[in-house]
């Protein structure tokens, strides 16, 4: 058994109580066992950490990575590597992942149940993951991944999509994901911009494919994740009963209305369209990527702004590929322009633990959750910025072990 005080910190529980002065926090082993202010126990044999200074948090929640998409040309990756070097650069994601303070991810399409199982058993060190696999798309959609100019059918291979059009190839497409382990199935219900026959604004799947995606997904008591752009897309996912649209640029206040009144959540995804927006050009993503992440971008804090008018549930995701898997801590700094940084954070933290059904383990620093913390320099909460920088995350605390500790 090993005990850990953190004392004398500027604690932000992310409970929705305002955060205190002189907080203090007592985990046993991989468990909060108590919180308070003033003055702390003191157990003999607890390991002290003086958090002067410091502003203590739970661990973050990226509830929209993707530990598989690693190179900036993301249309050519599944032609540029052997499976085993796939799975080598994806490790190597995820771990990253966790040094910029998140201790628990949801993949958003790509990483098998492997990634999930992997964690588990510690045979890799990384944040608590759980996993869509394969993406559903329609033949010429977004994450059909050929050039217009291919005649043969695609490539499959780790981390590449299913192509299925039609209720039968939807129907199995899910249940194939479903028999492989994923915790939800992923569907690209419209356009997208890192595929090169499509354009963001539009609808891909029917009604009565996506309700037949829905509906093997809630057979075995699963949700749906729907990547779309357009209202018109958000509103037929919606209907169908999607349970997150995934970025939602165009998001009106009409469509927001239906999204709440049908109980699902918007994850914008804001970091990815600024950190390409700004850097596309010197990476080499290809021109049609660029333009349309451009395009998207325009509209990407309006609806956050729309979405918080509504009252909607608003998860927090970075949707980082390529160069951009270094900087998923953009998002909070992005959020707060429209939300503050207080419901940005909270969004990051006890909101997307709500999202992903966990919200008795994780999002918050109180007693009987999971130790999950981290300790940050900056005054994250009068600065968001502050977490992009990430040697101001001074400690990490993953399931109770000090994962890392530069105080
Ligand atoms: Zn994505």
């Amino acid at each position: 058994m090993t005990m850990k005080l953190f004392t004398n910190a500027f604690l932000f529980d992310c409970t929705g109580a305002d955060p205190v002065e002189k907080g203090w926090v007592l985990t046993e082993d991989d468990v909060i066992r108590e919180t308070g202010d003033g003055k702390p126990p003191s157990p003999p044999d607890a390991e002290i950490l003086d958090c002067r200074g410091l502003t203590l948090l739970p661990g973050l929640i990226d509830a929209h990575i993707h530990v598989s998409l690693y190179d900036n040309d993301l249309g050519n990756q599944h032609r540029a590597y052997y499976p085993a070097m796939h799975y080598v650069k994806a490790m190597a994601v995820l771990k990253d992942t966790l040094d910029q303070g998140f201790t628990t991810v949801r993949d958003a399409g790509g990483a098998d149940a492997g990634f999930r199982v992997a964690v588990e058993q510690g045979l890799i060190t990384g944040p608590s993951i759980t996993v869509c696999g394969s993406s559903l798309c329609i033949t010429g959609g977004h994450a059909d991944c050929r050039y217009s100019t291919e005649q043969r059918p695609p490539v499959f291979g780790p981390f590449t999509s299913s192509i299925a059009d039609g209720v039968p190839e939807v129907q199995k497409a899910a249940r194939e994901q479903l028999r492989q382990g994923v915790d939800y199935i992923k569907v690209m219900a419209g356009g997208g911009c890192a595929s090169q026959a499509d354009e963001p604004d539009t609808v891909q799947y029917t009604p009565a494919e996506m309700e037949a995606i829905v509906y093997e997904a809630s057979a075995v008591g699963k949700k749906v994740l729907a990547h779309c752009y357009s209202n018109n897309s958000m509103r037929l996912c919606a209907n169908a009963g999607v349970y997150s649209i995934e970025h939602g640029n165009y998001l009106d206040s009409a469509t927001a209305k239906l999204i709440k009144d049908k109980g699902c959540w918007l994850v914008p995804t804001l970091s990815t369209y600024f950190f390409m927006s700004d850097n596309g050009e010197k990476l080499g993503i290809p021109g049609y990527f660029l333009r349309k992440m451009k395009q998207v971008r325009e509209h990407a804090l309006e609806a956050v702004k729309i979405a918080m008018n509504a009252g909607l549930n608003i998860g927090s995701g970075s949707d980082m590929v390529g160069d951009g898997q270094a900087h998923k801590n953009m998002e909070i700094e992005l959020k707060s322009r429209v939300m503050g940084a207080r419901k940005a954070i909270l969004s990051a933290t006890r909101e997307n633990s709500r999202l992903i059904f966990q919200e008795d383990k994780i999002g918050t620093i109180e007693a009987g959750k999971r130790a999950d913390m981290i300790l940050v320099d900056g005054k994250p909460l009068e600065k968001p910025e502050a977490f992009k920088n990430r040697d101001n995350i001074k400690v990490i605390l993953l399931r109770g072990n000090l994962y890392k500790n530069i105080l």
